[in-house]
Protein backbone atom coordinates (compact mmCIF):
# COMPACT_ATOMS: atom_id res chain seq x y z
CA UNK A 1 0.00 0.00 0.00
CA UNK A 2 1.27 3.11 -1.25
CA UNK A 3 1.77 6.11 1.72
CA UNK A 4 -1.17 8.41 -0.04
CA UNK A 5 -3.56 5.45 -0.03
CA UNK A 6 -2.56 4.92 3.27
CA UNK A 7 -2.89 8.59 4.67
CA UNK A 8 -6.47 8.66 2.73
CA UNK A 9 -7.34 5.31 4.66
CA UNK A 10 -6.39 7.00 7.71
CA UNK A 11 -8.16 10.08 6.98
CA UNK A 12 -11.11 8.61 6.45
CA UNK A 13 -11.10 6.30 9.40
CA UNK A 14 -10.68 9.34 11.64
CA UNK A 15 -13.77 11.34 9.94
CA UNK A 16 -15.76 8.16 10.37
CA UNK A 17 -15.25 8.15 14.41
CA UNK A 18 -15.63 11.85 14.49
CA UNK A 19 -19.18 11.35 12.82
CA UNK A 20 -20.18 8.50 14.93
CA UNK A 21 -19.42 10.45 18.12
CA UNK A 22 -21.07 13.38 17.03
CA UNK A 23 -24.29 11.27 16.45
CA UNK A 24 -23.56 9.72 19.94
CA UNK A 25 -23.65 12.99 21.33
CA UNK A 26 -26.50 14.31 19.51
CA UNK A 27 -28.21 10.98 20.54
CA UNK A 28 -27.55 11.69 24.15
CA UNK A 29 -28.43 15.65 23.96
CA UNK A 30 -32.14 14.69 22.14
CA UNK A 31 -32.12 12.35 25.14
CA UNK A 32 -31.27 14.46 27.41
CA UNK A 33 -33.97 17.19 26.27
CA UNK A 34 -36.86 14.70 25.95
CA UNK A 35 -36.00 13.72 29.33
CA UNK A 36 -36.07 17.80 30.52
CA UNK A 37 -39.39 18.19 29.10
CA UNK A 38 -41.02 15.80 30.26
CA UNK A 39 -40.36 15.89 34.38
CA UNK A 40 -42.43 18.73 36.43
CA UNK A 41 -41.73 22.41 36.29
CA UNK A 42 -40.88 22.17 40.08
CA UNK A 43 -38.06 19.59 39.55
CA UNK A 44 -36.56 21.93 36.61
CA UNK A 45 -33.20 22.40 39.25
CA UNK A 46 -33.19 18.74 40.75
CA UNK A 47 -30.89 15.98 39.04
CA UNK A 48 -32.24 12.66 38.03
CA UNK A 49 -30.81 9.98 40.13
CA UNK A 50 -32.96 7.12 39.74
CA UNK A 51 -34.62 5.74 36.94
CA UNK A 52 -36.22 2.39 36.30
CA UNK A 53 -35.06 0.89 39.33
CA UNK A 54 -35.70 -1.95 41.46
CA UNK A 55 -35.85 -1.10 45.49
CA UNK A 56 -36.41 -3.97 47.83
CA UNK A 57 -36.78 -4.07 51.75
CA UNK A 58 -37.37 -6.83 53.84
CA UNK A 59 -38.32 -4.84 57.27
CA UNK A 60 -40.98 -3.73 58.34
CA UNK A 61 -42.50 -5.74 55.80
CA UNK A 62 -41.41 -7.21 52.52
CA UNK A 63 -41.62 -5.02 49.43
CA UNK A 64 -40.30 -4.88 46.32
CA UNK A 65 -41.05 -1.06 44.39
CA UNK A 66 -40.01 -0.56 40.91
CA UNK A 67 -39.75 3.53 40.22
CA UNK A 68 -39.84 5.43 37.30
CA UNK A 69 -37.95 8.20 38.51
CA UNK A 70 -36.36 9.69 41.06
CA UNK A 71 -35.09 12.91 41.51
CA UNK A 72 -32.32 14.88 43.98
CA UNK A 73 -33.58 18.43 44.98
CA UNK A 74 -30.76 21.11 45.81
CA UNK A 75 -31.09 20.70 49.37
CA UNK A 76 -30.92 16.53 48.83
CA UNK A 77 -34.64 15.48 49.83
CA UNK A 78 -35.21 12.74 46.65
CA UNK A 79 -38.75 13.32 44.72
CA UNK A 80 -40.48 10.16 43.33
CA UNK A 81 -42.04 10.93 39.81
CA UNK A 82 -44.32 7.87 38.38
CA UNK A 83 -45.35 8.15 34.59
CA UNK A 84 -49.11 6.86 33.34
CA UNK A 85 -50.88 6.94 30.16
CA UNK A 86 -54.69 6.99 30.04
CA UNK A 87 -57.52 9.08 28.70
CA UNK A 88 -58.43 10.67 32.15
CA UNK A 89 -56.30 13.63 33.03
CA UNK A 90 -56.16 12.75 36.75
CA UNK A 91 -54.10 11.00 39.55
CA UNK A 92 -55.72 7.73 40.74
CA UNK A 93 -55.39 6.20 44.32
CA UNK A 94 -53.56 3.16 42.95
CA UNK A 95 -50.62 5.36 41.82
CA UNK A 96 -50.42 7.80 45.23
CA UNK A 97 -50.32 3.86 46.79
CA UNK A 98 -47.88 2.66 44.03
CA UNK A 99 -45.14 6.03 44.68
CA UNK A 100 -45.64 5.34 48.48
CA UNK A 101 -44.94 1.95 48.70
CA UNK A 102 -41.83 2.83 46.19
CA UNK A 103 -40.67 5.61 49.24
CA UNK A 104 -40.82 3.40 51.78
CA UNK A 105 -38.55 0.67 49.99
CA UNK A 106 -35.91 3.53 48.66
CA UNK A 107 -35.78 5.10 51.65
CA UNK A 108 -35.39 1.40 53.99
CA UNK A 109 -32.91 0.13 51.08
CA UNK A 110 -30.63 3.98 50.81
CA UNK A 111 -31.44 5.26 53.97
CA UNK A 112 -32.20 9.03 52.11
CA UNK A 113 -34.70 10.72 52.63
CA UNK A 114 -37.42 10.94 50.26
CA UNK A 115 -40.05 13.79 50.12
CA UNK A 116 -43.69 12.88 51.47
CA UNK A 117 -45.20 14.06 48.28
CA UNK A 118 -44.42 12.75 44.78
CA UNK A 119 -45.51 13.66 41.40
CA UNK A 120 -47.55 11.39 38.30
CA UNK A 121 -47.38 12.58 35.61
CA UNK A 122 -50.19 12.13 33.05
CA UNK A 123 -50.06 11.39 29.11
CA UNK A 124 -52.85 11.35 27.16
CA UNK A 125 -53.01 7.74 24.69
CA UNK A 126 -51.83 10.18 21.86
CA UNK A 127 -48.64 10.41 19.88
CA UNK A 128 -48.12 14.25 20.35
CA UNK A 129 -49.68 14.35 24.08
CA UNK A 130 -47.35 15.88 26.99
CA UNK A 131 -47.71 14.43 30.50
CA UNK A 132 -49.55 16.43 32.99
CA UNK A 133 -47.79 16.83 36.06
CA UNK A 134 -49.93 16.31 39.06
CA UNK A 135 -48.57 16.66 42.72
CA UNK A 136 -49.83 14.38 44.83
CA UNK A 137 -49.27 13.60 48.77
CA UNK A 138 -48.01 9.98 49.56
CA UNK A 139 -49.27 8.13 52.29
CA UNK A 140 -47.04 7.45 55.38
CA UNK A 141 -44.93 4.60 56.17
CA UNK A 142 -47.82 3.04 58.89
CA UNK A 143 -50.48 3.28 56.30
CA UNK A 144 -48.20 1.60 53.57
CA UNK A 145 -47.07 -1.35 56.18
CA UNK A 146 -51.20 -1.71 57.34
CA UNK A 147 -51.69 -2.03 53.71
CA UNK A 148 -49.13 -4.24 52.69
CA UNK A 149 -50.43 -6.56 56.33
CA UNK A 150 -54.07 -6.29 55.30
CA UNK A 151 -53.18 -7.71 51.47
CA UNK A 152 -51.36 -10.79 53.03
CA UNK A 153 -54.08 -11.29 55.34
CA UNK A 154 -56.65 -11.08 52.38
CA UNK A 155 -54.30 -13.32 50.68
CA UNK A 156 -53.94 -15.58 53.36
CA UNK A 157 -57.77 -15.84 53.45
CA UNK A 158 -57.41 -14.36 57.39
CA UNK A 159 -59.98 -11.86 56.29
CA UNK A 160 -62.29 -10.51 53.90
CA UNK A 161 -62.33 -8.27 51.49
CA UNK A 162 -64.35 -4.98 50.98
CA UNK A 163 -65.10 -3.79 47.81
CA UNK A 164 -64.02 0.31 47.59
CA UNK A 165 -65.60 3.41 48.27
CA UNK A 166 -66.85 3.75 44.48
CA UNK A 167 -68.22 1.36 42.39
CA UNK A 168 -66.23 3.68 39.54
CA UNK A 169 -63.06 1.61 40.90
CA UNK A 170 -64.42 -1.53 39.83
CA UNK A 171 -65.52 -0.23 36.15
CA UNK A 172 -62.28 0.15 35.51
CA UNK A 173 -60.70 -2.67 37.11
CA UNK A 174 -58.20 -5.28 35.38
CA UNK A 175 -59.36 -7.95 37.95
CA UNK A 176 -63.02 -7.89 37.76
CA UNK A 177 -63.61 -10.65 35.88
CA UNK A 178 -62.38 -12.67 38.88
CA UNK A 179 -63.68 -11.23 41.46
CA UNK A 180 -67.45 -10.60 40.72
CA UNK A 181 -70.06 -12.02 42.83
CA UNK A 182 -66.77 -13.05 45.49
CA UNK A 183 -66.66 -9.80 47.03
CA UNK A 184 -69.56 -8.50 48.94
S1 LIG B 1 -63.39 -5.26 40.69
FE1 LIG B 1 -62.88 -6.35 42.56
S2 LIG B 1 -60.65 -6.19 42.77
FE2 LIG B 1 -61.34 -4.63 41.30
S3 LIG B 1 -61.66 -2.79 42.51
FE3 LIG B 1 -63.62 -3.80 42.38
S4 LIG B 1 -63.68 -5.08 44.24
FE4 LIG B 1 -61.55 -4.49 43.95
Amino acid sequence: MSALAWGVGCAVAVVGVALAIARWRSVETDAARAEGASRPAALRDAELVYMEKLFRISTPVGLVAKLDRAYRMPSGLLVLVEFKTRSSNQPFLSDVIQLSAQRLAVMGQTGRLVASYGYVMVKAPTRRALPIAHRVRLMTDDQVVALVRRREDILADRILPRRPQSRKTCLSCAFRGQCDGLIP
